[in-house]
Parts: C-alpha cells; structure tokens; sequence
C-alpha cells in the first residue's frame, strides 16, 4: 500500500488469534491445544461430529469462556457478533423483529427505545438479508430461517466485524440452507469476516473457503481439497470415509473402500402384510 501511512502488516493484523488453548467445563478437556487464527475477510467453517468442541472453541475465541491454557488474543475494540443455533432460542420473548435488531445496540435496559434513524437503519439491514416488511412481526412468528436472520440482521446492526454462527443451517430445509450459505458469501464479499460450526460435510463444508477439522484437537485446517481427505475425515470422525469427486465438487461419503455395508439385515419373512 504505497501512499499511506497505513503499514502493510498493521492492515493485515488477526482479529483473533488462539493460541495452544485447552478448555475445559469440568476436569477433562474438551479441546485440547489448539491453534487457530482469524485474518480480516476470512470465511472459515469449523467442523466436527456432535460433542467434538465446535460450540465450545466459538465460545472461547468470543471470550465467553476462559481457557484452562493457552491464549484468545482478540484485536483491540474489535466488534464481533453471534448467531446463536436456532433450536436453542427462547423465542416467546415478546419482541418484534425491529425491537429485537433494535435492543442489540441499546446500551442498557432503560432505553429500548429505537430512534428514527435507526428504525431506518433497521429497514436498511431487513431489507439486505431479504427480510423486508417483517419489522414488525413477532419474532416467534418467523421460519427458522428468517430467524436466524433476524440474529444476522443484530450483528450488522452493531457493525460486528466478525460474525460467529453457531450450526446455522441445522434444522433447516434444503432450500433455506442454500439462502443461508449465498446470504454468509455475500456478506463474506462484502468484508464481513465470518466463522461458523457445522457438523454437515456435504451441505456446507465443502463450499467453505477454509475448513477447520475439529475433534478435541485441530486434525486439520486449510482449504476443502486439502483438508477433505481420507485421513483427515477419519481421524475427525472416527469412521472412514471417502471421498468422490462429483461435477468438480468433493462429496464425502461413509465408509472406507474396505467397509461392509451397515449391518442391517432386512426382516425375513420379506413379503408386505405377512
Ligand atoms: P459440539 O458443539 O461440537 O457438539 P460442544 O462444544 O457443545 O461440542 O461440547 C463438547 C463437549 O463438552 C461435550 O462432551 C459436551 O457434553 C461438553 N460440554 C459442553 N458444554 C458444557 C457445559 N456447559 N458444561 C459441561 N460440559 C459441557
Ligand atoms: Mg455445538
């Protein structure tokens, strides 16, 4: 960057930077040494089985939780947003959709109240995720989807930096995980950064510039066609796995070249109605 004062390197400054950190809940660790750095423009999806640490690592690089060792170095005054799982939302919070993008940037329960400004700023950011004319619609009352995009919306509204979506297309259907997954792109293009879990190879990872392999430990970390091996996928997932290469896309699929079909027999007696 000839002509400015602004170096190089202060530019490309991580905005979270983790460093060997093991956490834990209770005597054992969830996740044990692991490194992970989070550049400014990156779209990085975490990935792993159930119970593997994914939810538990976004925590600790958002600070909700301190690690037992190692360091979270966050940049500094950096805003960063979360898009919690939508199944693990108490939606009878009576708020309506304005109210709830509203109250993230109220700085305190004595001023719900959303300005004229912002209410237009409101409408700005429902009408850019494709919400448009929902502002004042119960929140309880919205698709899964659309709620999870209301918790998008939240994050833009206070010009989070970074955003952390935690599983955001479980629960929902075929079609709305593809909005979702364009919706994160263009945002992604747009210079949000944006880090995500996810527990889906196929619906999700292998679209993710940069894929984070995740089971107590980092198996491995970098772009699909490097990460989304045979190897890799096993030891992450404790089964083999392979991999097809299907219309220039990688499709993980179970079970090793080697593996007998599930051991499911069909009942005897085969006929219907017998
Ligand atoms: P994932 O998101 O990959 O499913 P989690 O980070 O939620 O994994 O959980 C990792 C492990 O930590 C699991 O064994 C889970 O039971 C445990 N765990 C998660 N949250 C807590 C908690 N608040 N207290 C105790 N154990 C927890
Ligand atoms: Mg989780």
């Amino acid at each position: 960057m000839i002509g400015t004062n602004r170096s190089r390197d202060d530019h490309a400054a991580p905005l979270i930077v983790a460093d060997s950190i093991t956490v834990a809940y209770g005597t054992d660790p969830v996740i044990s040494d692991v490194n992970l750095t989070i550049e400014p423009g990156d779209l990085i999806g975490i990935v792993g089985p159930s119970g593997s640490g994914k939810s538990t690592l976004l925590k600790a690089l958002l600070g909700g939780i301190q690690p037992r060792a190692g360091t979270v170095t966050r940049r500094k005054s950096l805003t960063v947003g979360f898009v919690p799982q939508v199944e693990k939302i108490d939606w009878n919070f009576p708020v309506t959709v304005a109210e709830c993008i509203g109250m993230a940037r109220a700085s305190g329960w004595r001023t719900p109240w959303i300005s004229k400004a912002e209410r237009v700023e409101i409408t700005d950011v429902l009408d850019r995720l494709g919400l448009q004319g929902l502002g004042s619609r119960h929140i309880r009352d919205l698709s899964g989807g659309q709620q999870q995009r209301v918790f998008l919306a939240r994050a833009l509204f206070t010009g989070a930096e970074v955003i952390f979506l935690d599983e955001p297309t479980s629960g929902l259907d075929v079609r709305t995980r593809h909005e979702v997954l364009h919706l994160l792109g263009d945002l992604n293009s747009e210079g949000v950064t944006i880090v995500l879990s996810t527990h889906d190879l196929n619906g999700i990872a292998t679209h993710l510039p940069t894929i984070v392999c995740l089971n107590k430990r980092v198996i491995g970390a970098g772009a699909p066609e490097d990460v989304l091996v045979p190897e890799v996928l096993e030891q992450t997932y404790g089964s083999p796995m392979q991999i097809l290469e299907h219309g220039g896309m990688r499709v993980v699929v179970d079970g090793g070249p080697d593996s007998s079909v599930l051991p499911f027999r069909r009942a005897s007696g085969d006929g219907v109605g017998s």
